[in-house]
């Protein structure tokens, strides 16, 4: 499935080309659809098209190259045909730019980082991304090895679960020198926007034994799914103007009026940032993770991050071993997660999921090609 330019999509058959030494190709069984393929769609942001989009794939073994155990970053076991796999969409940090030396822990930030799912399709190796019924996976890329006993529709999990990791380990305050600051055991967290990164962060904070965990969202039915990840309090954001006003209100009677200790925006909406800084008490950590794209302002006061002394934190995604953090997580957590796949699609059907059309309480569709 390729889009051409933004809101265009076609079906497209490439020809079958032998792979070059150090590929690997994959089988697609399923690939997530993300916020960030919607944004792709409707074209906000600068992208080159034509693109197959799709980044979260599960996928199995069909053809390996001699070069590719050098080429290839291979984690958790040996490849053989019809292997499950997951992929990590970022390629290897180039290890030269200003980033890779002076931030080399922080992998994403790399200048040069290919990217599955996002890169033009009309030049080799052409499959690129996961709406696809194979993927040519490239030297210098992340596959995991996916435990027999993780079932598909939790497997396909694992990159939006890799994202909720790294939000929750960016709270944990790491290298504070204080006992009492950051994210611990006993504290109060507050997940404002529980969509699918949201209710994984809830499900993640569950499993680590935070006992309060406050969930806030306009949608009654994910703030269902929320207290089933295993969320204390839920507290329902009424929409119109005042809804802001009403959630604080509530946030803070379930804080004793001080706020939580951590704040997760996960709603990606700019006006949910602003809620995160009111909603967050003095000395807290506010984490935002909702905004993979630019969706827009809010007007807020700067005053609060001082008067509060509070730490702000952003995620831009995860280094690529985070991988195997999420898969152990899937293949451990009580939580059912897997409820949260609630749309199974075939490629023809990746618009109606780009365009919004499963209606207001599809949370993870993924596409069987
Ligand atoms: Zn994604
Ligand atoms: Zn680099």
């Amino acid at each position: 499935m390729v889009m051409t330019a933004p809101q265009q999509l076609t079906i497209a058959e490439f020809p079958e080309r032998p792979l070059q030494d150090g590929e690997i190709l994959l089988r697609v069984r399923l690939t997530g659809v993300c916020g960030t393929d919607r944004h792709l769609f409707w074209g906000h942001g600068v992208w080159a098209f034509p693109i197959i989009a799709g980044h979260e794939i599960l996928a199995e073994v069909v053809e390996v190259t001699d070069g590719a155990a050098d080429a290839v970053t291979v984690v958790g076991g040996a490849l053989r045909n019809g292997q499950r796999v997951v992929l990590v969409p970022s390629g290897a940090p180039c290890g030269r730019c200003f980033y890779c030396l002076n931030y080399p822990h922080r992998t994403t930030l790399c200048r040069h980082r290919v990217v599955y799912g996002f890169r033009r399709c009309d030049e080799p190796p052409h499959l690129f991304g996961g709406f696809a019924e194979f993927v040519r996976v490239q030297p210098r890329s992340f596959l995991f090895v996916v435990p027999d006993d993780l079932p598909d529709e939790r497997a396909v999990l694992t990159e939006p679960t890799a994202v909720a990791l790294r939000a929750v380990e960016r709270a944990m305050a790491p290298g504070v020198p204080v006992i009492g600051e950051g994210l611990e055991i006993g504290r109060r967290a507050l997940v404002i926007g529980v969509g699918t990164i949201g209710l994984l962060v809830v499900a993640v904070l569950k499993g680590m034994g935070v006992h309060h965990i406050i969930a806030a969202d306009t949608n009654p039915m994910r703030l269902a799914m929320a207290r089933a990840m295993g969320a204390t309090v839920v507290v329902s954001v009424p929409i119109g103007e005042q809804g802001m006003d009403i959630a604080l209100r509530h946030l803070r009677d379930c804080t004793d009026g001080e706020g939580a200790d951590v704040v997760f925006e996960c709603a990606g909406v700019p006006a949910a940032f602003a809620l995160a800084l009111e909603g967050v008490c003095r000395g807290g950590t506010v984490v935002e993770v909702g905004h993979f794209t630019d969706t827009g302002t809010v007007p807020l006061a700067p005053h609060l991050i001082c008067r509060k002394d509070l730490d702000v934190r952003g995620v831009w995604a995860y280094p690529w071993w985070q991988f195997r953090d999420a898969l152990r997580f899937l293949q451990t957590t009580p939580v059912p997660v897997e409820t949260l796949v609630t749309h199974r699609l075939n490629l023809s059907q990746v618009a109606d999921a780009l365009r919004g059309h499963l209606g207001p309480d599809a949370l993870k569709p993924v596409v069987a090609p």
